[in-house]
């Protein structure tokens, strides 16, 4: 629904014949490590690694930020990375399930104020590399604590990652993003 309200035609993607008509692909929110083995099992995991590498666009809430991270502590040793981000996540960083938060966030590239941002049971990125570019940090105020300045929002040539769910709260601005993105390939 996020993405049809942001101009994209939207489908389900399972099987790998679904992954190849696609020109974009949002790996949303979940349980990574449930998410990991599921793309192996459904032998997903070489044909959208390679996708990816070749350019498809790809957006990540969450669980999705951490399968597309190059690293990620605190998951799962047998936890498969699809390598589309040059980030370390740490999984479930900002603590249980009773630590989910909402808040306000600055989002560079999305115009006319601030994204309001749900995390749940999220990560963050730990470590970007330099060809990342940081969209988004936890405002540093006193209520912040460890969360203060982590970065929540990046992007990496055609793959765009929130540690948040955009998809949540009606706005489609960072859906825009990319399905701005998306259009310019197609
Ligand atoms: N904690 C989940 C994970 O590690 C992510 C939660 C979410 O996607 N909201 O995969």
């Amino acid at each position: 629904a996020a993405l049809e309200r942001a101009g994209a035609r939207a489908r389900p993607v399972r099987r790998a014949g679904e992954l190849a008509e696609v020109d974009g692909l949002v790996l949303p929110g979940g349980e990574s490590t449930t998410m990991s083995r599921l793309l192996a099992s459904f032998e997903l995991l070489d044909p959208l690694r390679e996708r990816v590498r070749s350019g498809m666009p790809a957006l990540g809430s969450c669980a999705g930020l951490v399968l597309l991270a190059r690293e990620v502590l605190d998951g799962r040793p047998d936890q498969h990375q699809l390598d589309g981000l040059d980030v370390v996540v740490r999984r479930n960083a900002f603590g249980r399930q009773v630590d989910s938060f909402e808040t306000d966030l600055a989002v560079r590239g999305v115009d006319d104020g601030p994204v309001h941002a749900v995390f749940i049971r999220a990560p963050w990125v730990e470590k970007a590399g330099d060809d990342v570019e940081v969209l988004a940090r936890v405002p540093d105020t006193p209520e912040a604590g460890a969360a203060a300045d982590r970065i929540v929002a990046v992007r990496q040539g055609r793959v765009l990652a929130t540690a948040f769910h955009p998809e949540l709260t009606g706005d489609a601005r960072v859906h825009g993003l990319f399905v701005r993105t998306v259009s310019e390939v197609a």
